[in-house]
């Protein structure tokens, strides 16, 4: 599920919860991650909303994320490098590809045993990255 809202006035409403007021540059940024596959950065949003909105700015853009994080409403996605930016917030891996990047969402396993090692310690989550090629760059 990779949309955060369904209607307009949801759209508000989710800003609203997270504490923010719903601007239409917010209104702008939460529509550009809601059903987003690519798992943008702060950046990349912002490239894609500036030429609509030019007193927009990165730091904008990045609270408003860290602020739908904080009510689970999009995840970061440390890949290593800049925070990317997931509005699938169900549990679910990744694979990226090493040569263009692409991050694609991958359906989880059911259950995955706790590793017999990890004793003493309460896992909350488990998260895989799969690292490869794509099709494309893989050339099949
Ligand atoms: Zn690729
Ligand atoms: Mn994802």
């Amino acid at each position: 599920m990779n949309r955060i809202f369904q209607s307009e006035q949801e759209a508000a409403a989710v800003l609203r919860d997270a504490g923010l007021k719903a601007t239409p540059q917010r209104l702008a940024i939460l529509r550009a991650l809601s059903g987003d596959v690519t798992h943008p950065t702060a950046q990349e949003l912002y490239e894609r909303l500036a030429t609509h909105f030019p007193a927009l700015s990165v730091a904008t853009v990045y609270n408003t994320l860290a602020a739908l994080t904080r009510v689970e409403r999009c995840r970061p996605l440390d890949l290593g490098g800049p925070a990317r930016f997931d509005p699938n917030v169900a549990p679910h891996d990744h694979a990226v590809c090493e040569r263009c990047g692409e991050i694609r969402d991958v359906k989880a396993a059911e259950t995955r045993p706790k590793p017999r090692a990890l004793t003493g310690f309460s896992v909350r989550r488990v998260e895989h990255i799969y690292r490869g090629l794509c099709a494309k760059c893989a050339g099949t």
